[in-house]
C-alpha cells in the first residue's frame, strides 16, 4: 500500500499497525493527504481477511494536533473565489461535500467492519481526537503531556468530524456540552473518567497493550449502530433531558452573548443531532460546519488567532540577515510590579536574570514574586520545589548596577519618570558592554525621546509587556526613530524565548495597544458622564464581545494611572488633547474620592472582602440623573466602544505606526480582548465594510462630536471599496 503520511505493517497475529509519522514534518497535521492515506488504509483493512484489527498510533512525540487550519483559511478564500465562478450555490454544494470530506472517513472507519484501537501516545486535539473517537477503542499512555480534547471553539469554528456527535453518545449531556464549549484539553484521567479513553498504561507498553485489546476482541460495531442504544443522558424529551437543556441555553448566552456561529452551532448540532441515528447527525454536523467555515467571524478568528499568531510567533516582523541572538543573562532595572515579572518570565524561559533596583531590599522584593508564584506552582503539583529553587537560583537580585556586566540584554521597568528613566539609562549603559541592547518598558513615554538620554540610539528599542506579565501572551515591541536592524531581531528572539507573541509598531505615544484601549475606556467615562447607568456599560461591553467592561478594566489597570496619563498629555500635547468631562470624573474619582481602583479596594465599583463587586453608588450623586435604562439604544453603546476603539486602529495605519494589519488584530485581541469573534480591530472594519463602518462614525460623529470623525485614511478606502488586509497586503506586494 502506498501511503504517504503512514506506515502500514501487519504482525503474525493479523494486527495491523498503522503508524501516523508526516514526513518533513515535526508534528502530524491533518490535510486532505492524511484523510485520503486513512482511507486508503481502511480499505486495506477490510480487502485483507488476514488482518483481524488495526492500531492507530503515530510515530511523532505527540499523537498529532489536529487540522492543519490554513488548509481550512484557504477553503475559505477557494469558496469565495468559485462562488464567483460558478455562482454561490453550486460553489456551496462544492464546499459543503469538500468540508465533510473528513468526517466521512471517520464513519467509514467506524463501520468499516473491522475494530480499530487507538494508541494515543501524546497531545492529541482537535480532528486527532475525532479520529480516535471514531475508533472503537482508546488507550492512552501514562504520558504526563498527553491532552486530549475538541479545542476547535477557541479559534471560531467546532469540531466538525463527528465530534459533536459522539462526545454526547458517550458521556453526560452536560459535561458534553462543558466540554465542546470550552474547548478544554483534559488529561488521561479525566478523559478516562469521563469515559472518553478506555485504558492508560504505561508508555513503554502502549502498542503492546493495545495490540493486546485487540486480540481479547473489541467489538467493532458501536453502540450507537445498534438497536436500543440508550443516551448517556436519556432522550432529549424527557425530564432529564429538560433539566439539561434550559439551563444550557442560559450558560451558553451568558458565556458568549451570542458572539461565537462556533459555540453556537455546537448547541445546535448536539440538541439536533441526539434526536436522530448517527449517519443523519453526522450530516446535520456538517451542514452547521460549512456554515459556519464560511462564516466571516470564523474566517477572521482562524486568520487573527492563527494563521497570523502563528507567523507573528515564529518571527514573521524578524530582520532578515541578523544572525540569531546568543542570548544568556538578561539584566532587568526595576524590581517593582513589572520588573518582578519580567525577570520571572525571564528565567522561566532558561535565562539568567539581574534584578537590580535602588536598594536591596527593594531587589529582594521583585524576587520574592518569582518565588510566590513557583510556591504557588508546586502548591498546585504544577511544578515541583527543586525547579522552584532551581528559577530562584537564576536570579541575581542586587541594587549594583556592576552586575550588569555579563548581561546581553537589559530591560528597564523603573519609575514611569523621565529624569529617573535617563539617569538609569546612563548607569546602565556604563556597566554593559557596547553590543548590548537597552530596553524600555516605559508604556506612555515615546522610546525616541528616551533614546536620546543613550550613546548608541540603534540598539535602543521599547519592549512593552502587559500586567500580569506571566499571563499576558503580547509583547508590543517599538522601533524608536534610530532603532536598527539588530536591535529588533534581540528584542524578537527574546520574546520568542520566552513564548510571547510579539508585534512590531514605530514609535508614538500611548504606542498602538495603549491608543486603542485608552479610547475604550475614555468612551466609557463619557457614557457615566452623559448618565448611562455604568454597570449597563460595562454590560453591554461584554455583549459586544469585549472580555472585561471598560469601568472595570480601568479599576483594574488603575484610575490614578489614567489621571497621570491624561495630565502628562495636557502638559505635552496640548489643553485640546484632553476631554474635559473625562478629565472632571478621573479628577472627582482620584483626587476628591481616593477611589484609584481595584489595588484600593475602590474605583468604579467598590470590592468588600468575600462578597461581589457592586457599583459606587457616589457616582450616581456626582452625575446628578441617570438616563431611564429602557430607554438607552443599547446597539448604540456596543457601536461606539468598538468604533472609537477600531477607528484608533484605523488612525495608527494612517499615521504608519501599524504596518501590517495582522499586527493590528493579533494586538487588539491579545492585549485587551478586542472582540474576539471580529478577528481583531482591522478585521472589524473589514467585515463591518469601509463603507458602512464610515457611515457608521459618521452618524456617531453628528450625534457626539468629532472624536468619531472617520480620517481620510477610512474615506479613501470607502471610496476605493477597499479593505485593510487587501489594501495593506497590495501595499506590501509592491514594496
Ligand atoms: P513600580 O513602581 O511598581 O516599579 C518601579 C520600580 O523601579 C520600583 O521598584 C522602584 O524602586 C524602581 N526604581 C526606581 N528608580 C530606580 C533606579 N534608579 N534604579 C533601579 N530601580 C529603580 O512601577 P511599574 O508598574 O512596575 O512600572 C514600571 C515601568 O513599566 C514604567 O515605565 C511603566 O510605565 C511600565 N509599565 C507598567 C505597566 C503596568 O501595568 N503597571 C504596564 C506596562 C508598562
Amino acid at each position: 500500500m502506498n501511503l504517504k503520511n503512514f506506515t502500514w505493517s501487519v504482525d503474525s497475529d493479523g494486527i495491523a499497525l498503522l503508524t501516523w509519522d508526516m514526513k518533513d514534518k515535526s508534528m502530524n497535521v491533518i490535510d486532505v493527504s492524511v484523510g485520503e492515506d486513512l482511507n486508503a488504509a481502511i480499505d486495506a483493512a477490510v480487502a485483507d481477511p488476514a488482518v483481524k484489527g488495526v492500531v492507530i498510533t503515530s510515530g511523532k512525540e505527540t499523537f498529532s494536533g489536529g487540522a492543519d487550519l490554513t488548509m481550512l483559511d484557504q477553503m475559505g478564500k477557494t469558496l469565495a473565489a468559485s462562488a464567483k465562478a460558478k455562482g454561490p450555490e453550486a460553489a456551496m454544494v462544492d464546499f459543503f461535500e469538500q468540508s465533510r470530506q473528513f468526517s466521512l472517513v471517520i464513519r467509514k472507519l467506524e463501520t468499516c467492519g473491522k475494530p480499530f484501537v487507538a494508541a494515543i501516545n501524546g497531545m492529541c486535539l482537535g480532528g486527532a481526537f475525532e479520529i480516535t473517537l471514531g475508533c472503537h477503542a482508546r488507550i492512552a499512555s501514562d504520558n504526563p503531556k498527553l491532552r486530549v480534547g475538541l479545542p476547535e471553539v477557541k479559534v471560531g469554528l467546532f469540531p466538525g468530524a463527528g465530534g459533536t456527535q459522539r462526545v454526547p453518545r458517550m458521556v453526560n449531556t452536560q459535561d458534553a456540552l462543558q466540554m465542546l464549549l470550552k474547548g478544554d484539553q483534559l488529561k488521561a484521567d479525566r478523559a478516562k473518567a469521563m469515559g472518553l479513553i478506555d485504558d492508560i498504561v504505561p508508555a513503554a507498553t502502549l502498542i503492546e497493550a493495545a495490540k493486546a485489546r485487540l486480540k481479547a476482541g473489541v467489538d467493532p460495531k458501536k453502540a450507537w449502530d445498534k438497536d436500543k442504544f440508550r443516551l448517556p443522558s436519556g432522550p432529549i424529551y424527557s425530564a432529564a433531558g429538560m433539566m439539561v437543556w434550559p439551563a444550557a441555553n442560559a450558560i451558553y448566552r451568558r458565556e458568549t452573548y451570542d458572539n461565537f456561529p462556533g459555540a453556537r452551532a455546537i448547541l445546535k448540532c448536539v440538541y439536533e443531532g441526539l434526536q436522530v441515528p448517527m449517519d443523519t447527525a453526522l450530516r446535520i454536523e456538517s451542514r452547521y460546519f460549512a456554515n459556519v467555515l464560511r462564516s466571516p467571524q470564523a474566517q477572521a478568528m482562524i486568520r487573527s488567532l492563527f494563521v497570523s499568531m502563528g507567523a507573528l510567533g515564529k518571527g514573521l516582523r524578524r530582520p532578515a540577515g541578523v544572525p540569531a541572538s546568543q542570548l544568556k543573562t538578561i539584566g532587568v532595572l526595576g524590581a517593582g510590579f513589572m520588573g518582578a515579572g519580567i525577570a520571572y518570565v525571564s528565567a522561566q524561559a532558561g535565562f539568567d536574570v539581574v534584578l537590580i533596583d535602588r536598594d536591596q531590599e527593594a531587589a529582594d522584593k521583585g524576587k520574592a514574586h518569582s518565588q510566590k508564584l513557583m510556591t504557588d506552582q508546586v502548591n498546585k503539583g504544577r511544578a515541583t520545589s527543586a525547579q522552584r529553587d532551581a528559577l530562584l537560583g537564576k536570579i541575581t537580585a542586587t541594587p549594583d548596577y556592576a552586575a550588569l556586566a555579563n548581561v546581553d540584554l537589559v530591560i528597564e521597568a523603573v519609575f514611569e519618570d523621565p529624569a529617573v528613566k535617563a539617569d538609569v539609562i546612563k548607569r546602565a549603559e556604563a556597566a554593559i558592554r557596547p553590543e548590548v541592547v537597552f530596553a524600555s518598558n516605559t508604556s506612555t513615554l515615546p522610546i525616541t525621546g528616551l533614546a536620546q538620554n543613550s550613546v548608541r540610539p540603534d540598539q535602543f528599542i521599547g519592549i512593552h509587556f502587559f500586567s500580569p506579565v506571566d499571563r499576558m501572551m503580547l509583547v508590543e515591541t517599538i522601533m524608536a526613530e534610530k532603532t536598527g536592524d539588530k536591535a529588533l531581531a534581540v528584542a524578537l528572539d527574546y520574546i520568542k524565548a520566552i513564548k510571547k507573541t510579539p508585534i512590531v509598531v514605530n514609535d508614538t505615544r500611548g504606542f498602538y495597544v495603549n491608543r486603542c484601549v485608552g479610547n475604550y475606556i475614555k468612551e466609557a467615562h463619557l457614557m457615566v458622564m452623559e448618565g448611562v447607568p455604568p454597570v449597563m456599560i460595562d454590560n453591554l461591553a461584554k455583549q459586544a464581545g469585549m472580555p472585561v467592561g471598560p469601568l472595570t478594566l480601568n479599576d483594574e489597570v488603575a484610575i490614578d494611572l489614567g489621571l497621570k496619563i491624561l495630565k502628562a498629555t495636557k502638559l505635552q500635547v496640548g489643553t485640546q488633547a484632553v476631554d474635559p468631562q473625562q478629565e472632571k470624573l478621573l479628577t472627582f474619582l482620584v483626587e476628591q474620592e481616593g477611589r484609584i481602583g481595584k489595588k484600593a479596594k475602590k474605583g468604579f465599583y467598590d470590592y468588600p472582602d468575600n462578597a461581589k463587586k457592586t457599583i459606587w453608588p457616589g457616582l450616581k450623586a456626582f452625575v446628578g440623573s441617570q438616563q431611564d435604562p429602557d430607554e438607552i439604544n443599547r446597539q448604540e453603546i456596543i457601536d461606539r466602544l468598538l468604533v472609537t476603539t477600531a477607528l484608533e486602529a484605523a488612525r495608527c495605519v494612517e499615521e504608519g505606526v501599524v504596518t501590517d494589519p495582522r499586527e493590528a488584530d493579533v494586538g487588539s485581541i491579545l492585549g485587551f480582548g478586542f472582540a474576539p469573534w471580529s478577528g481583531g480591530t482591522l478585521s472589524y472594519i473589514d467585515m463591518t465594510g469601509t463603507k458602512a463602518f464610515v457611515a457608521k462614525c459618521d452618524a456617531l460623529a453628528a450625534k457626539f462630536g468629532d472624536r468619531f470623525a472617520p480620517n481620510k485614511l477610512l474615506r479613501d478606502m470607502a471610496a476605493a471599496g477597499e479593505t485593510f488586509y487587501g489594501r495593506m497586503n497590495k501595499t506590501k506586494a509592491a514594496a
